[in-house]
């Protein structure tokens, strides 16, 4: 597994699983068995639990995985920003995550919540801390109070949203970019369908005899973005693993990033805060 070092000097693994409306152990059994060591959850999904059972269940000690979770929006507007993290723990069994991620900036709470973010950090409780669809100016704004940088900042990213100017700006910070919706999500068939589609990336799998989704999960390695792609099937769960033994060529990875159409499949963090 390729990994990425964080500005904590962490490592953390470049292809992970995305849990999202997951609602029972077997699929993350089966990711834990094809060798997926990194678990990408959040309070807002309500299912720490379920990713508690099936990582204490695995056999697999706690510092080969890594495991990530988030702050819900709510808790930011209830002003439990302070103990959410607690919950998340105990449903998780574990003393602390690798990566304690803001889920939304919520307008009114996000600059004090990024400093409740650095208590977390200082207390052990999140190896590291980071941002999640942070756009150019909540950066802008947190960065005039901070005193840890974010880890990570987690966004919405395909070859139809391929975020250039937020990437280049988190690399300049160094927060390590990592994407949500990889295959296009989960929402809207009829994006997806036409994503994995594209003539593109058709010509590019047949080239490397791999599937559409494979070579946008390697697009991403080779990018050195982190990727945690989200699938209940477990053929598919394989198949998004199956990415080490090929890469593309950096003028392959340039015809992907042309597919650009700053097209959003997810909600858009100006208005998705009132959410969660
Ligand atoms: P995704 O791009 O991972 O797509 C998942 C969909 O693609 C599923 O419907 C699945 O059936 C399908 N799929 C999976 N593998 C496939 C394959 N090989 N071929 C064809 N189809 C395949 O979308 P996602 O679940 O929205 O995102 C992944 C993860 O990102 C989530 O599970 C979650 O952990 C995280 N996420 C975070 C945020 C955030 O706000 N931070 C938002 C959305 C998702």
């Amino acid at each position: 597994m390729k990994t990425i070092t964080l500005n904590t000097g962490a490592k953390m693994p470049l292809l992970g699983f995305g849990v999202f409306k997951i609602e029972d152990t077997s699929s993350i059994d089966v990711a834990l068995e094809v060798g997926y060591r990194s678990i990408d959850t959040a309070a807002a999904y309500a299912n720490e639990e379920i990713v508690g059972k099936a990582i204490s269940s695995c056999g697999i000690p706690r510092d080969e995985l890594f495991i990530t979770t988030k702050l819900s929006n709510t808790a930011q507007r209830e002003g439990r920003a302070e103990t959410e993290l607690d919950e998340s723990l105990e449903k998780l069994g574990l003393d602390c995550v690798d990566l304690y991620l803001m889920h939304w900036p919520v307008p009114e709470t996000y600059v004090q919540t990024w400093l409740t973010m650095e208590r977390h950090f200082k207390s052990g409780k999140a190896k590291a801390i980071g941002v999640s669809n942070f756009l150019p100016r909540h950066i802008a704004e947190i960065k005039k109070h901070w005193s840890v940088i974010p880890a990570m900042n987690q966004f919405e990213m395909h070859p139809r949203l391929t975020q250039k100017p937020l990437i280049e700006l988190c690399r300049t910070e160094t927060i390590a970019p990592q994407s949500w919706s990889p295959l296009g999500g989960g929402k809207d068939f009829s994006f997806k369908e036409q994503l994995l589609t594209d003539d593109v990336l058709v010509s590019l799998a047949k080239k490397y005899n791999k599937t559409t989704a494979q070579i946008i999960l390697r697009w991403n390695i080779d990018l050195g973005i982190v990727a945690i792609p989200k699938s209940v099937t477990p053929a598919r769960i394989h198949e998004n693993f199956d990415l080490f033994d090929f890469a593309l060529t950096p003028e392959e990875v340039s015809a992907i990033d042309a597919l650009n159409q700053d097209h959003r499949t997810g909600p858009d963090p100006e208005s998705f805060h009132n959410f969660f």
